[in-house]
């Protein structure tokens, strides 16, 4: 028996319940309040979105957490003493629709469409000067799983990509960075910065006026990581100052955005509903059956997130 341990709604825990029994027909996943005590007690293992952690305490025994989810940042500070190991999903098509909305969004920014929306409002004919996509600088900010295949979409597209990582990286025909001075240079030339690092310590609040100051003047941002890898006064104040045109804002602090937030009527900001990329239910099925027989037949734990890096 293997729990699913959630804080989804009910009919949303059913329904990864009974998708997750069809991806493993000789497993039995059970929602958590139908796991008896005694078989919490022996279970190793359990599969997990955003769960709420005190309700680990009752298994003992637990080795590892495979999580539905790409980001596993509440996990890590919750766990980060702990011996369970936690497996993020690794997925290829949740890189392409990730991708997929880099491109639509870095479009967007590309294509003036915010200032075009405010035009029309108020009834103004007025062309400004096209840049060619060879000539738009796009910087993105973490080139892992959903970095690398962003930044290979927007290549495709005919954009002049770079990205930064911890560590180096080489990927061909995108300029690559690592470290302090990599990110600054790599900041001084990007009109798009598209930020896909991970939440952590060293992330967290990463995005803030000094980075900001770094940018091209009119420079635009998009932001589809964390809302804690912002400083979001921060990012207000450079909007308002003109040394960012426009932000494109997926994810919060606080989610859903409080309907008070003043984001939600900023004429330079576009508010989504965490929807760059959503897990896809099949395709994460798969992978989590396919990880969780391989533990089954090896006894060999998939690969965990860092707990010292955090991701
Ligand atoms: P990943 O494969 O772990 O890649 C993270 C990248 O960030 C790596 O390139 C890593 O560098 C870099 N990085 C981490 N810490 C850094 C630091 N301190 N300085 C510089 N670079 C750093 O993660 P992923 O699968 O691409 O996912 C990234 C994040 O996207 C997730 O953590 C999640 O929060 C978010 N996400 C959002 C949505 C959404 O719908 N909005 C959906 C899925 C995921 P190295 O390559 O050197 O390790």
């Amino acid at each position: 028996m293997i729990p699913f341990i959630s804080q989804l709604p009910e009919p949303e825990q059913a329904t990864w319940i009974a998708a997750l029994n069809q991806a493993l027909p000789n497993e039995s996943i059970v929602h958590i309040s139908d796991m008896p005590a005694a078989k919490k007690l022996h279970c190793q293992l359990a599969i997990v979105a955003n769960p709420d952690i005190t309700q680990l305490t009752e298994f003992e025994n637990l080795l590892w957490l495979h999580s539905v989810w790409a980001g596993v940042e509440n996990l890590m500070i919750s766990l980060a003493d702990s011996a369970i190991e936690v497996v993020r999903l690794i997925d290829p098509i949740l890189s392409q629709t990730m991708a997929e909305a880099v491109l639509a969004w870095s479009l967007y920014l590309h294509r003036d469409m915010p200032l075009y929306a405010k035009q029309q409002k108020s009834q103004h004919w007025q062309q400004h000067p096209h840049l060619l996509a060879s000539d738009r600088r796009i910087g993105i900010l973490g080139l892992g799983e959903l970095g690398q295949a962003s930044a290979e979409q927007l290549k495709k597209n005919g954009f002049k990509v770079m990205g930064w990582s911890r560590t180096a990286k080489t990927m061909a025909n995108i300029a690559t960075y690592s470290g302090a001075d990599g990110l600054t240079e790599m900041l001084k030339q990007s009109d798009i910065l598209v930020c896909l690092l991970p939440l952590t310590s060293a992330t967290q609040g990463l995005i803030n006026k000094t980075l900001l100051m770094q940018l091209p003047k009119s420079s635009r941002i998009i932001n589809f990581a964390r809302g804690g890898i912002i400083n979001t006064p921060e990012l207000l104040h450079m909007l308002e100052l003109g040394h960012i045109s426009h932000a494109v804002l997926d994810v919060f602090d606080h989610e859903p955005l409080s309907v008070n937030s003043e984001l939600w009527q900023h004429p330079n900001i576009t508010v989504l509903p965490h929807i760059s990329a959503p897990t896809n239910l099949n395709s994460a099925c798969e992978i989590v059956a396919k990880n969780i027989t391989r533990f089954r037949i090896t006894g060999e734990i998939p690969q965990s997130v860092d707990k010292i890096n955090g991701y």
